[in-house]
């Protein structure tokens, strides 16, 4: 029996290739920081949904449980907060992470959505909480698989299924019914049962494909890539069309270098130093970096470099003056106390827009936008 994730959908779905994994039938995320991050705003999402409060101490104690990034994970689950309180109440009685499962002929589905609630006898609604960006992954076969999940395990006959993207700031929502559901899943396990072995299908999907790194038709390709970005010259041009070409085969070379390169930090930190035949090795080499804690240093740092200097030294992290400011305003009145408090800053010339620059691959605009 194979047992397939909801999550892996994204990618079984369109390559049944993948499913030759194996046992790591699961999305691989772009690196640790990423995976590290999702499990740490998922957690405080779970405590926004239990409790209708997002505090300032949960957000750090799961950052500082998944190792993430605190910042990060404030300003996602700042998003998860508002979101949530603008629509739970087209969720009554949701739960949490419900594990949900299924088998059928020689696969096990299995999956827990992020918010399941029932509003009524015929009706299940689901929520997903994405870390990632909207344009790293389809999210729709996954949600899919949850609702059929869901129709199966409520017996229900409708699922509305949303994806709320906590860094993009937006949300995809989809209804189904029950039959087309599982005449969607009929089509799947008919692709799998009968894959020849051989077919496979590449696309945006394989740079979470757990074989990636040993898939035939990624080597291919990446070989392909490799001897073209050869083939390009030193210090070069190169056409627009063949920056579109490339970009995206050369960002998969590079997730291939990213692996490898933790792998083989995961080899040196179980077995030590490993020489290179250039006469050097390949080590862990720890390296102590001071930080000056600012409560502690504040009236030293006024008294020897004075306020303005210290002022230009200093950076203040908004999430964490918004909840500062959430923390003591009464409940209700959080999210009036945060508007309020950056309308002042703003009326004041306190704040400063920074535009960054990301090349970043994403969906063509449509003639309409
Ligand atoms: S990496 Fe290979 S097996 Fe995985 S989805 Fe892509 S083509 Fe299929």
């Amino acid at each position: 029996m194979n047992t397939i994730r909801a999550s892996f959908l994204p990618i079984a779905a369109k390559c049944p290739g993948a499913l030759a994994a194996g046992e790591a039938l699961r999305v691989e995320t772009e690196s640790a920081d990423v995976a590290r991050n999702g499990s740490a705003v998922h957690e405080v999402c779970r405590s926004i949904v239990a409790s209708g409060e997002r505090t300032q101490t949960a957000v750090q104690a799961a950052a500082r449980e998944h190792r993430a990034d605190a910042d990060e994970i404030g300003r996602m689950s700042w998003r998860a907060f508002q979101w949530w309180e603008a629509n739970s109440g087209a969720y009554p009685g949701a739960k949490t992470e419900l594990l949900m499962q299924l088998e059928a002929g020689d696969y096990r589905l299995t999956g827990h959505a992020d918010v399941v609630s029932l509003p009524s006898d015929a009706e299940v609604r689901l929520i997903d909480w994405k870390s990632g960006f909207l344009t790293d992954a389809d999210a729709e076969p996954q949600m899919r698989a949850y609702g059929l999940l869901a129709c199966r395990t409520y017996n229900v006959q409708r699922v509305t299924a949303t994806v709320v993207w906590l860094r993009d700031e937006t949300e995809q929502t989809w209804t189904w019914t029950a039959d087309e559901l599982e005449t969607w899943w009929r089509e799947i396990v008919r692709g799998w049962s009968h894959w020849d072995g051989q077919t496979f299908t590449t696309g945006e999907h394989c740079r979470y494909c757990p074989r990636l790194t040993a898939c035939p038709a990624q080597r291919a390709l990446m070989r392909a890539t490799v001897s073209d970005l050869e083939a390009l010259e030193t210090g070069g041009q190169i056409e627009a069309e063949g920056v579109g070409k490339l970009y995206a085969r050369v960002q998969v070379v590079q997730q291939m270098c990213e692996r490898f390169r933790e792998l083989a930090r995961a080899v040196v930190a179980a077995h030590g130093p490993i020489p290179t035949p250039d006469g050097r090795e390949l080590a862990l080499v720890q390296q102590d970096r001071e930080e000056i804690i600012p409560a502690e240093a504040w009236q030293t740092l006024l008294n020897i470099i004075g306020p303005d200097a210290l002022a230009e030294a200093c950076k203040v992290s908004k999430t964490a003056v918004l909840a500062a400011v959430a923390a003591k305003a009464p409940r209700g009145q959080k999210g009036k106390a945060k508007d309020a408090l950056m309308d002042e800053l703003r009326q004041g010339g306190c704040v400063r827009v920074n535009t960054i620059e990301q090349l970043r691959l994403r969906s063509r605009p449509t003639d309409e936008e």
